[in-house]
């Protein structure tokens, strides 16, 4: 079995305790790694690494930084295909997906700070005849970056590349069910030159490593994607002792879908929103709205065209729809299937556990499936599955798609399928949510503000927001 070790002070380490855990492949329900069971001693030792390693990195000439940013860049390309399948493997995601989407990703966010952070100016503000101000900013210090298992170096990557990119040094823990490729990562550092200290990857469970992290004095900041429930603990704890906080949270995103829009696009665009990635994706489309008018026509299609979804080994070309990440994360997602049941829901499509033959035969597969018959304030439409389910509603007025949508403590993403422009604006306006997209679903510019409104978190990741979120800003006012 592979063992997968922390990266503290520039070294592969066993945990202090000696302690493993197993690391499963969701595909086939069995272990095939072993990770680290770190404790607050391994995160004490990473958090004083980052801190001998602070001054030198926040220091270094831009240019210097950047070239081992973007040589890290260039290493996750030049191992697409191994990362791609490590991923795959640990996570239940179709091979196609991870090469296509999650590594190229990766590589981008660390290109895209790398560079970002050359064209970072400071702010002044001239006071007629008085005084001039200008505003620095300095890296924050030592940064905490927590990200979760649904697209595991994806979102390692979009925290710690402005965080490093930024002047900042690093801990970092990445989700105990996909340590995989932050694993791979580690030794892509080593092999970029990236000096000891500057980050430090602890493997672990979320309760321990991750809590530990956000405990730690000596961590200025801490940056969070995952659920609602452990954001609200990591307030908590974090807020009594003033930490800068980034929180990215769960969603339940709806699609609002109107009578006049390109229909084919809104379709097949939407089987995509609802079952990439298993559901497993945090922007994913899970309550889908449509006028009354085309109601009918767009769940018979949508119901045909999931029906046509390839469920299947994440390895091969076809699949489509790949392992839910571990077996309670599927079980959990059968008996919100369950749930909707007793709350009168009609399952028009899938609904099961798949068995599949061969070495897949006890992976966490299931189905794509189609719900409808749901009232807007059951605990179905309300609550975050994250998994291959999604409810279908009517609508007859816009108004009543806007307070719809809006029924929600949640605020992440939305999508608008219309071909009226003034009908677009007013919607997007409307709808409470932190991104939305019109006619088009994920369509990502790293440059823009990312992140939700509500129970769907606090600030915002991406572009000028997350390099200032790992800067400390201070404003000098000299009298003229
Ligand atoms: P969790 O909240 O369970 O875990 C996220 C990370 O936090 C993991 O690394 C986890 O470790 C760790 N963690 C758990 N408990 C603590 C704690 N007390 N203190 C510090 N860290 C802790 O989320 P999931 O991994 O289950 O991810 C799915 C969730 O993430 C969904 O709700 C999804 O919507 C959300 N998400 C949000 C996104 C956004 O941008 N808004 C993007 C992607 C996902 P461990 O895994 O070891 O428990």
């Amino acid at each position: 079995m592979d063992r997968i070790l922390n990266y503290i002070e520039g070294k592969l380490l066993e945990p202090a305790s000696g302690k493993f855990l197993e690391n499963f492949n969701p595909a086939m329900g069995a272990p095939y790694s072993t990770l680290p069971d770190s404790d607050s001693s391994d995160v004490t030792k990473a958090v004083d690494a980052a801190h001998s390693a602070f001054p030198a990195w926040s220091a270094m000439p831009l240019s210097k930084r950047t070239s081992i940013l973007l040589k890290i860049a260039d290493l996750i390309d030049r191992d697409l295909d191994k990362l791609a399948l490590a991923e795959s493997i640990d996570q239940g995601k179709p091979l196609k997906l991870a090469k296509s989407v999650d590594i190229p990703r990766a590589s981008a966010n660390m290109r895209f700070y790398a560079t970002a952070s050359m064209h970072m100016n400071s702010e002044s503000h001239l006071m007629e005849g008085e005084a001039i101000n200008y505003t620095t900013r300095t890296p924050i210090g030592v940064a905490g970056c927590i990200s979760p298992w649904n697209l595991p170096l994806y979102l390692f990557t979009w925290k710690i590349a402005p965080a490093l990119a930024a002047g900042c040094t690093v801990v970092a823990k990445p989700s105990e069910l996909t340590p995989m490729t932050a694993f791979m990562f580690s030794k892509l550092c080593i092999e970029a030159g990236l000096p000891a200290g500057v980050l430090n990857i602890v493997h672990g469970l979320g309760n321990k490593v991750g809590q530990a992290i956000v405990e730690h004095r000596g961590v200025s900041a801490i940056s969070f994607t995952g659920g609602t429930v452990t954001g609200k603990t990591i307030a908590a704890t974090a807020a009594p002792m003033f930490k800068k906080l980034s929180l990215e949270l769960g969603g339940k995103n709806p699609n609002l879908i109107f009578a006049d829009c390109d229909f084919e696009n809104a379709v097949s665009t939407s089987i995509q929103s609802s079952f990439s990635n298993q559901g497993e994706i945090c922007l994913c489309g899970s309550r889908i709205l449509v006028e009354r008018g085309i109601y009918e026509k767009f769940v018979n299609e949508f119901v045909k065209r999931t029906k046509e979804l390839t469920v299947g080994d994440p390895l091969e070309e076809k699949t489509r729809v790949g392992a839910l990440v571990s077996e309670g994360h599927m079980n959990k997602v059968l008996s919100y299937i369950d749930l909707a049941k007793q709350e009168g829901g009609e399952v028009l499509c899938g609904g099961k556990r798949v068995t599949l033959l061969g070495r897949c035969a006890n992976g966490y597969f299931v189905e794509p499936t189609v719900i409808v018959g749901l009232d807007q304030q059951c605990r179905t439409n309300q609550e975050e599955i994250f998994g291959p389910v999604v409810t279908i509603m009517p609508f007859d007025t816009e108004e009543e798609a806007v307070a719809y949508a809006n029924s929600n403590a949640y605020g992440l993403s939305a999508t608008i399928w219309t071909d009226n422009l003034k009908r677009a604006h007013r919607v997007a306006h409307q709808v409470k949510s932190g991104i939305i997209w019109v006619n088009c679903w994920l369509l990502r510019d790293l440059r823009t503000p990312f992140g939700g409104m509500k129970q769907s978190g606090v600030g915002r990741e991406g572009g000028w927001e997350a390099l200032r979120f790992f800067t400390e800003a201070k404003n000098i006012c000299i009298r003229i």
